[in-house]
């Protein structure tokens, strides 16, 4: 019976429709650098330019473009008849742009903000030239997908997606079950149309004609033969899906740079095929129109309601290293996007007050950040998965932008300071964040000359300042000249001034005066020596108690990356070769005490750690960890990571969140819709950890940590978290980068003797927040901290003429309908974020509760609407195009919600006219 059934299973399906995708995958930089893979080897700008001369010959021919940025470069080169071309190409349906990010954004390590601004921004682009809006995703190369992108996909106002990378058992199980369409009910109302390739993203085997690759040309006398195979091929692929049509990409990685060519070899087959008079046809079709028709086949399709990690593609290989690969890069970028975020908002009330004179300068700024922010998050970018030489070239990007930007906004800060202190011609300073360190040289100097310094502190919404100085004594004023409480702790040289503000005195622009004291003697940050070791529960020794609710103890191990020859360590693969090691022997400890911060200072070899509890947060711990360069002999890397041990009984359970959003339920060694074979016991049991990982207990008993960038994480003991936080490896995994993940620099100490030349890796500063809270009392904890963590304070620096406030005058705070923009209970955890546009603003609402729903206001006095996320289509609009699909099962209960609401984690986007 049983050989039957498979017998009967893989007969020859004969399916009516054949549709190809021809594509270019064309990565924003991974072997080579974004521009020199647009203009080198076959070439961006030559494919695009092959793929449109050959469509304009034929209407039946089709293609599918993907990554906006390069499209736009290439558009922009072109002559007026060129651009005309495309326009018709457009409008007849035979170009499509699917996806249209700027970039194919990684799902794991990307932050929710910067994947929607990614789209935005090419939407937008796609939007203003071409009046299109793309309505299928792309996303066939990411290593992996998240809930979280699914749902922003879903709300682009895409019909559908196509992917290709999911766990090769998975990948077995739903090819048996013909699951490889279903629908993805990440969270309540998101059903999203997906679509798994049969073949990866490749054409069929064989039937390759790009130089690339080169299947040999059809003759004439081959055609009925490759016809005939090319049937049987798709025969065996209709057997894996429920439609009558089915689809297969053709094309490969910058493939289609001599597009005729590839064009008529299938056309010889595609002729052959459609004259047979069976009952096959094949055509080009693009995923659109794929979508469409299979629409209208009103097949029910299976739910899926977890997400798609981590990838493996065989039993040792796990992709979860790039969760955490370069680690410094990781933590750039995700400072930029906070900056990004708050700099928008910030500029977009200015412009609301007209305190903007030259806008379109402003607007192409923000534009242009907005791109080389939407290419770093390109799937082989901020994972850390690029050779070395492209991952410094998309820092040198990400420089140039923002320090335009910067520029802009120190020349608007003494534009502002004019108006609100009448201090006139001050030039503001800022304390760039560079690859290793965070620098801020000319405050150290103004301070050292005992120059009183202004600080002009732009969207905060934090109580505790924080600024690095010299060790000096100071006074901290604010604008009604009084004298804020302060602390200054040193770590040697090392110093940091804490002080602390009124909670109701935060206001989008404030300043402070920083005054040196000219009593030259330092500050003395008194420092207990203390005996602790890795057993030592923390929490007792910070809150000075002998008991506490929440025990930790905090150790740093390492994993010897496997140089193995069947699968090696690397850069995306995570393959350690046996158990933990101890990182790091405790060299010496110390605490200090103030009424605004205990602080103790744990020094290992090779990792310094100082830990601070503030006064004014209970069961808060801010985890400050200097990482040394990873040392390691000969090919033996080492995977360094953080363990919080606590007492929480969390059952082989913990949580992760989906690109900042909602948290992901993970059982260790275990898959929630496929059989897991236990064969990487560590690295089989990460998950990308993009902003927190939580453990709770049934009682209600939560701890969360919140990181500053992307890690990996997991918890295989009970109570414990772990979290990969540097990798140094010495092996390629054989992904394609064909480098090891060294990340080398010239060793100061070789360089200044010149007695040796020894390279070493990276250095750098982490930041984890701890809390810990009862999750039934306090559901949203966890994410005020990450709401707190995002909304950065944009701090200038200038050297202050005066030593006082002047307080005679009121200070006179513009008001504008952007102000009216308010969430109705304030102490919810909720961001409003606005971006300006020629014509209009974008704003979000993004309610970032566990637990309860948001209402919220808008001005009386404008002109505003609801769209989807990129700000493009009214809800309206969408709701009346959009496909809809069917389900063989439940989906997830809706929450009803008006349009003054938004439920939690979830956004709501509106067009603000101007
Ligand atoms: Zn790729």
């Amino acid at each position: 019976m049983f050989i039957l059934l498979c017998l009967l299973h893989l007969q020859y399906v004969e399916s009516k429709v054949i549709y190809f995708l021809p594509h270019s995958h064309d990565d924003v930089g991974w072997l080579d650098t974004v521009w020199n893979i647009y203009d080198n080897g076959p070439g961006v700008k030559n494919i695009i330019s092959s793929y449109s001369t050959a469509l304009s010959k034929d209407s039946g021919r089709r293609f599918v473009q993907v990554e906006t940025i390069y499209f736009k470069k290439w558009y922009e080169e072109q002559d007026i008849e060129t651009k005309q071309m495309i326009n018709k190409l457009i409008i007849n349906g035979q170009l499509e742009f699917a996806a249209g990010g700027w970039s194919m954004n990684d799902e794991a390590t990307t932050y929710y903000e910067d994947i929607i601004d990614s789209f935005t921004g090419g939407h937008t682009y796609l939007y203003e030239q071409f009046r299109i809006i793309p309505r299928v995703g792309w996303q066939i190369d990411p290593f992996g997908h998240s809930s979280t992108f699914a749902y922003i996909s879903y709300m682009m106002g895409m019909d559908g997606q196509y992917f290709a990378r999911i766990d090769q058992i998975d990948k077995s199980e739903r090819l048996k079950n013909k699951n490889l369409e279903f629908i993805w009910n990440p969270k309540p109302g998101i059903e999203l149309f997906c679509h798994i390739n049969y073949r990866h993203y490749s054409s069929p085997p064989g039937f390759d004609f790009d130089p690339l690759r080169s299947s040999p040309e059809i003759q004439s006398n081959q055609v009925n033969q490759k016809a005939n195979q090319l049937l049987e091929y798709f025969g065996q692929q209709a057997n894996y899906y429920k439609g009558e049509t089915i689809v297969h990409t053709l094309g490969d990685d910058n493939e289609w740079s001599s597009a005729e060519s590839y064009y008529k070899n299938i056309e010889k087959l595609i002729d052959n095929i459609n004259q047979k008079n069976g009952t096959q046809q094949i055509h080009f079709s693009t995923p659109h129109q794929y979508l469409k028709r299979l629409n209208q086949q009103n097949l029910q399709y299976s739910v899926k309601f977890d997400d798609f990690f981590p990838y493996s593609d065989n039993h040792q290989s796990y992709w979860t290293g790039y969760y955490t690969s370069r680690i410094s890069f990781k933590g750039y970028v995700r400072q930029l996007s906070k900056e990004f975020q708050q700099i928008k908002t910030f500029l977009s009330k200015q412009i609301s007050y007209d305190n903007i004179k030259d806008e379109d300068e402003l607007l192409q700024l923000l534009s242009n950040h907005n791109q080389n922010m939407g290419i770093v998050q390109h799937h082989d970018a901020i994972t850390g998965t690029a050779k070395q030489f492209v991952n410094d070239d998309y820092i040198k990007l990400l420089q140039q932008s923002s320090t335009l930007l910067d520029q802009y906004m120190r020349k608007h800060v003494s534009i502002l300071t004019e108006q609100l202190l009448e201090y006139k011609n001050y030039e503001y300073h800022t304390c760039y964040y560079n690859k290793t360190i965070s620098e801020c040289k000319q405050l150290d100097v103004w301070l050292n000359q005992n120059k009183t310094v202004l600080l002009a502190l732009l969207m905060n919404q934090n109580r505790i300042i924080k600024l690095p100085v010299p060790n000096l004594h100071y006074t901290v004023l604010d604008e009604n000249n009084i004298s804020l409480n302060y602390t200054l702790l040193c770590d040697n040289q090392d110093c940091v001034l804490y002080f602390i503000i009124d909670e109701d005195n935060i206001e989008e622009t404030q300043f402070y005066k920083i005054i040196p004291s000219i009593d030259k003697h330092p500050f003395n940050t008194k420092r207990i020596q203390i005996s602790i070791n890795d057993d030592t529960d923390l929490s007792t020794i910070l809150n000075n108690q002998t008991k506490t609710n929440n025990t930790f103890k905090l150790t740093y191990a390492y994993y010897v990356s496997s140089s193995d020859y069947r699968q090696p360590s690397g850069a995306y693969i995570f393959r350690p070769d046996g158990q933990l090691n101890p990182y790091g022997n405790i060299i010496n400890s110390s605490i200090h005490y103030d009424d605004i911060v205990t602080e103790l200072i744990i020094k290992r070899n090779d990792v310094t750690t100082k830990i601070r509890k503030y006064k004014h947060l209970q069961d808060e711990y801010e985890i400050e960890t200097f990482l040394d360069s990873i040392e390691f002999i000969n090919k033996s890397g080492k995977e360094i990571v953080m363990l919080i041990d606590t007492d929480i009984e969390n059952n082989d359970t913990f949580y992760t969140d989906s690109n900042g959003l909602d948290l992901q339920k993970r059982v260790k060694n275990y898959r929630e819709t496929f059989n897991l074979i236990d064969t990487e016991p560590v690295s089989q049991n990460y998950y990308p950890v993009t902003n927190m990982i939580l453990l709770n207990q049934t009682n209600g008993q939560t701890v969360a940590i919140i990181n500053d960038r992307s890690q990996g994480g997991t918890s295989l003991k009970k109570g414990q978290i772990e979290l990969m936080i540097h990798r140094r490896i010495g092996t390629d995994d054989r992904r394609g980068v064909g480098e090891a993940l060294k990340e080398d620099i010239d060793d100061p100490k070789c360089q200044k003797t010149n007695t040796c030349n020894n390279k070493k890796g990276i250095s750098q500063t982490l930041f984890h927040q701890l809390v810990f809270f009862q999750n039934t009392q306090d559901p949203n904890k966890a994410r005020k901290i990450q709401l707190r963590e995002d909304m950065i304070a944009l701090k200038y620096f200038a050297e202050d003429f005066f030593s006082k406030f002047n307080i005679q005058k009121n200070k006179v705070i513009p008001q504008s309908y952007l102000d009216e923009i308010v969430v109705l209970d304030e102490d919810s955890i909720s961001k409003i974020r606005i971006e300006p546009k020629q014509q209009y603003f974008i704003v979000r609402i993004h309610n970032l509760q566990e637990v309860g729903i948001i209402d919220f206001q808008l001005p009386k006095s404008v002109q505003y609407y609801q769209t989807t996320m990129n700000g493009l289509m009214t809800i309206e609009e969408w709701q009346s195009t959009k496909l809809n699909w069917q389900t063989l099962n439940k989906t997830k209960t809706q929450i009803q919600v008006n349009s003054f609401q938004v439920q939690p984690q979830f956004i709501s986007t509106f067009i603000i006219l101007r």
